[in-house]
């Protein structure tokens, strides 16, 4: 409405421009007189201006015809195709002037405008590889898949575009969950473009899933190799690869070869808290119990952790109580005040039925960090110095409630793991879990702990099955855990 008003507008405003610029040189005196060959002629000022737009146009129409001239002089000279050509070029303007107005109405989010420009642009031009760009980017963006699908099929056959062709193919797959022929695309959207991020990540994720420990290593190599991951990030997801890779030979019984790989992905990562555990546990088989200890001690360092005590109580099973203590020296002075250390220290304390010794390694942990495990520490400690059962209860009540302090949490997506894996069971990440207490760890008891007193309360005989049911939960060595047990009852 407002558009045709002002065009009017500007007619209006056209005419009476030139209707006053016309009266104006019509009231001009004088002219211009011209002599060709011997004839005079005198021109007006008013027809000065009519003749000098007439020349111009005459020149456009001459240039035109001079074009024509030279495509059917090519013609003659054997190019078939340049009379053809030559009226394409109309052909030629309008095929990408759709193609302009199709990508402006892709960037603007006009799925459907963008198909229709599409696939006028396709009338018009013979470029497929940029009008099946066009179309397969509408169509998704306009949610028609099944269009899609067969405009990728199509970017297929052409070298320059099968990329494009490959990736939009194995994005789809990938959305319907049919991962395995994913996997085969993304192989080859691989083999085409190395350095593309968005493969390799995609079929670094894909190859992890499918326990392609090696292929995915590959991958990972190239990933360091175009510089798209820094080298110690390389590093250490080798190192989850390698361990990876120990676990599943591990499944197979070799036990040799998982050796070999946990000690190559420790010596990769030597933080890498499983890897670690492994390692040493590859080493006692080997009968080699030094460097179980060395490989310990030094993931141990970084962060102590009750899966790298289990593993160092391994290399010796049989030692007494006091010598546990004395061996487990080099670990329990390395981070003193860690909790992690000074519940270890508790519950070898707790093993030589050294109870004081235990209150005072424990210190005011169950207090100030209260966790399942240290309440149920401290409860077994009252326990053994002989308190009231009511006093044994109070922290057993108080464990069931109390956070279950760090575990193997997914840092994208906070899920729990039980135990350590390369990729996260719920969002499928790599490399995503890592040892920490999770947000809003508290346990939530529905109706609050009203009736706990009635659980935990009245018969003694009771009391001992949930100490036991509790202290299995809390993450402990099975030898410490064993003869703790027994200090239970
Ligand atoms: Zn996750």
């Amino acid at each position: 409405m407002l558009l045709s008003l002002i065009k009017i507008l500007a007619f209006v405003a056209v005419v009476t421009a030139a209707t006053f610029g016309a009266a104006r040189l019509m009231e001009v005196s004088g002219g211009a007189e011209i002599t060709v060959a011997g004839v005079e002629l005198t021109l007006s000022p008013l027809e000065l201006t009519i003749g000098f737009i007439v020349l111009i146009v005459l020149v456009w129409l001459v240039l035109k015809l001079l074009g024509l001239l030279i495509a059917t002089l090519r013609f003659i000279n054997g190019d078939e195709t340049a009379i053809s050509r030559y009226f394409n070029r109309n052909r030629e303007r309008k095929g990408f002037e759709a193609l302009s107005q199709g990508m402006m109405a892709l960037a603007s989010g006009e799925g459907h405008l963008a198909m229709a420009k599409a696939s006028r642009a396709e009338r018009y031009l013979d470029r497929p590889d940029l009008t099946n760009l066009l179309t397969a980017q509408a169509a998704e963006l306009a949610g028609d898949r099944k269009k899609a699908e067969e405009t990728y099929k199509k970017l297929l056959q052409d070298d320059r575009t099968r990329f494009v062709g490959v990736r939009g193919i194995m994005k789809q797959r990938l959305a319907d969950g049919d991962t395995e022929t994913a996997l085969q695309l993304a192989k080859k959207a691989f083999e085409l473009k190395p350095k593309h991020e968005e493969t390799q990540d995609v079929l670094l994720r894909l190859q992890a899933e499918s326990h392609d420990w090696a292929g995915a290593r590959k991958t990972l190599g190239q990933k360091l190799k175009s510089g798209h991951l820094p080298r110690d990030v390389h590093k250490r997801r080798d190192a989850v690869l390698a361990l990876s890779e120990a676990k599943d030979i591990l499944d197979e019984n070799k036990t040799i070869e998982a050796r070999e790989a946990a000690i190559e992905a420790n010596r990769l990562s030597p933080d890498l808290i499983p890897a670690a555990a492994m390692a040493a546990r590859g080493y006692i088989e080997a009968g080699n119990p030094r460097y179980a200890t060395r490989v310990i001690k030094k993931a141990w360092s970084v962060e102590p952790h009750p899966d790298l005590a289990s593993a160092f109580a391994e290399i010796a099973p049989d030692e007494g109580p006091k010598d546990r203590i004395k061996r487990f020296s080099v670990l329990t002075r390395m981070h003193p005040d860690h909790p992690e250390t000074k519940m270890l220290l508790t519950e070898l304390h707790l093993a030589a039925e050294d109870f004081p010794a235990a209150r005072r390694a424990l210190g005011k942990l169950a207090e100030e960090a209260p966790t399942a495990r240290s309440l149920t520490l401290m409860a077994a400690i009252e326990r053994g110095e002989g308190s009231d059962d009511g006093v044994v209860r109070a922290w057993l009540t108080k464990a069931l409630t109390a956070p279950r302090g760090p575990q193997w949490v997914c840092d994208n997506c906070q899920h729990i793991h039980a135990n350590w894996d390369p990729v996260c069971g719920n969002c499928h990440g790599f490399d995503t879990l890592s040892w920490r207490t999770p947000p809003n760890a508290e346990v939530a008891m529905p109706g609050g702990t009203e009736m706990l007193p009635l659980i935990v309360g009245p018969k003694p005989a009771e009391d001992a099955g949930a100490l036991a049911i509790v202290t299995e939960t809390a993450e402990v060595g099975e030898d410490t855990d064993d003869s703790k047990k027994e200090e239970a009852k």
